[in-house]
């Protein structure tokens, strides 16, 4: 590839300026993504304004037809998109092919038969004659996705914003810049309208452009706490609805009658999936005293098991992290840890990976809530074990944290188990593993993010409501 593309008004055209995208465990190009700049962020804006009327205009059903097409044909290139995913940022395959190839198709078919059911006016009784309530496309959405879960996040944002009506600049993240222009292949092949969807790849400048632009009525932006107090600031001034997904350290409680055996094999996922890039993980691990020495005896046990390698292949728990920047990051936070805690797993670059940015799992124990290591999103495969009394001071841990995203419990007795979860403040929680559900709506309180997507939530975030007062009977 020579040049890098970006998709505007249903065409690829050529990215006036591009940046290399490098393999996570190979550190060689695999191509050029768009490294946008700000006239084609306009050139963008201005097609989905134009595709805006038409679509919103089109019957609900007719969308719903054309997302369904457009849900056959990701679902017919997923094999290769999990795989170009994996290629990008070091995801295992096992987990790609669902979160990349199959997950933006089921995504679409979901929203498309929920506005296919939905009648978007209801009419109520008023004081004097009675009211249409109408539910309104809120207009062009400027979509930001990180490169941690790219075709996923991205179709969480897509499948319920052009289902409502909307239309949409997709601005993905550098690192995954490839895979992002699968959907706009897709839209081709499934005759979505021009402009309704339009993709490029670029940095926070393209991004910060983006949100400001006056063509845009909504955002809706996956990635970083920092990055998203930033948008929410521009959002603010210029009072535009926000969505915002960002950061987490959500805790696992252990309670004291769990089955360790059950409990470690789910932390596997609940705790590192996707090698630890997942804003929702269970990275504090909370033991009852009464047990600790086995939690951390079976947590260190769990993480020195984990197979460490190739993500291309079946058999791999924990591929590389994205980038060397990534790698530092994370490394620098092992380091920090040395300080304030035992490291009982893990803890450096492991040995036979000189290639590729990996990090081998690590766990440190005897840990306080209140070191940097408990509180700070780390964002790669490192868990931290910190003993607690009471169920009572268990939940109090759980909630000491600037974040509430994610969370679960772990216990023999669901309903006990189901009680703590309610006094945990967090967007999301589960019990005895930790799963999405389409159907439930999904974001986070404090600094983990404004507003749910989603469910029939995730639908309502990209439209408005208008209500029309009529006199007489209905
Ligand atoms: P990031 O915030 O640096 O970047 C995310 C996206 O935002 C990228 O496309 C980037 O180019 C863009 N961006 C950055 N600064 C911007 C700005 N000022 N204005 C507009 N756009 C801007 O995040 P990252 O490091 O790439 O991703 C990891 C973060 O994402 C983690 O903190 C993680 O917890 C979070 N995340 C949250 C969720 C969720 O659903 N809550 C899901 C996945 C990842």
């Amino acid at each position: 590839m020579s040049t890098a593309s970006i998709f505007i008004d249903g065409e690829f055209r050529s990215a006036s300026k591009s940046t290399p995208v490098i393999e996570a465990a190979t550190e060689q190009q695999l191509g050029l993504g768009s490294a946008a700049t700000e006239s084609e962020v306009d050139a963008a804006v201005a097609a989905a304004r134009s595709a805006l009327i038409g679509w919103q205009r089109t019957p609900a059903t007719e969308r719903a037809a054309i997302l369904r097409r457009f849900a056959d044909a990701l679902q017919q290139r997923g094999p290769d998109t999990h795989t170009l995913c994996s290629r990008e940022n070091g995801m295992p395959i096992r987990l790609s092919k669902g979160a990349n190839g199959l997950y933006p198709a089921l995504l679409l078919r979901y929203y498309a038969d929920l506005v296919d059911r939905g009648a978007d006016e209801e009419t109520r009784p008023a004081a004097i004659g009675h009211t249409i309530v109408r539910r309104e496309p809120v207009g062009v959405v400027a979509a930001i996705t990180p490169w941690n879960y790219p075709q996923a996040l991205a179709a969480m944002k897509i499948a319920p914003a052009l289902a409502a009506g909307c239309t949409m600049v997709l601005k993905a993240a550098p690192e995954t810049a490839l895979d992002a222009l699968v959907f706009a292949e897709a839209a081709r092949a499934a005759g979505l309208p021009a402009g309704v969807l339009n993709v490029l790849a670029g940095g926070p400048q393209a991004g910060a452009h983006l949100v400001s632009h006056p063509g845009v009525d909504k955002v809706a932006f996956t990635g970083s706490t920092a990055a998203g107090r930033a948008i929410a600031e521009t959002c603010g001034r210029l009072l535009r609805p926000v969505t915002l997904e960002l950061g987490g350290k959500s805790a696992a409680i252990i309670l004291d009658d769990a089955n360790l055996e059950a409990t470690v094999k789910g932390l596997r996922s609940a705790s590192f999936v996707n090698n630890g890039q997942t804003c929702h993980l269970s990275s504090r691990i909370l033991a009852p005293r009464s047990r600790y020495d086995e939690v951390v005896d079976a947590v260190a046990a769990l993480a020195d098991g984990l197979v460490v390698g190739d993500p291309l292949q079946k058999s791999t728990d924990i591929g590389p992290l994205v980038s060397k920047r990534q790698q530092q990051r994370v490394l620098e936070y092992i380091e920090v840890g040395r300080s304030e805690a035992k490291l009982v797993a893990g803890g450096a670059v492991p040995a036979d990976q000189p290639q590729g940015w990996f990090v081998a799992p690590t766990v440190f124990a005897d840990v306080d809530n209140s070191a940097r290591i408990a509180q700070e999103e780390i964002f790669g495969p490192v868990l931290t074990v910190i003993p607690y009394g009471s169920d009572q001071e268990a939940i109090d841990i759980a909630n000491d944290s600037e974040f509430g995203l994610g969370g679960t419990v772990w216990s023999q007795d669901v309903e006990r188990a189901t009680e703590i979860a309610r006094a945990v403040h967090t967007g999301t929680i589960g019990v005895n593993e930790y799963q999405l559900d389409v159907n439930a709506p999904f974001g986070g309180v404090k600094a983990s993010g404004l507003g749910r997507e989603l469910g029939p939530e995730g639908l309502a975030a990209y439209q408005v409501l208008k209500s029309i007062y009529r006199v007489g009977p209905a």
